[in-house]
């Protein structure tokens, strides 16, 4: 196993559905991050940018959109996904 391939992956990994962010009104994440990591793209989507990311739990605590941002373990074996309660 490559194990140095995973090395971010080893992780939380962080997830965007650009998909749900084209509906959000308030793009919250993108001025929540502390490390910039949301922007907003012309199509109304997000760019993601996960490489960045030190797992603050800012932007998932900011989304108001149910689906939008998933955290994943994989070190955990089968990961974990959190959803709004
Ligand atoms: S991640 Fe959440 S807050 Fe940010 S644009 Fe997408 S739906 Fe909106
Ligand atoms: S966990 Fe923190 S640093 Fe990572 S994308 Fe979310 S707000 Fe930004």
């Amino acid at each position: 196993m490559a194990t140095v391939d995973f090395r971010v992956g080893a992780r939380a990994h962080i997830t965007v559905d650009s998909e749900v962010c084209r509906s959000c009104t308030t793009s919250a994440c993108v001025t929540a991050c502390p490390a910039n990591l949301f922007a907003p793209t012309s199509d109304g989507g997000i760019l993601f940018n996960y490489e960045e990311c030190f797992e603050c739990g800012t932007c998932y605590m900011v989304c108001n959109s149910e689906g939008a941002i998933t955290w994943t373990y994989p070190d955990g074996g089968q990961g974990v996904v959190f959803h709004h309660g």
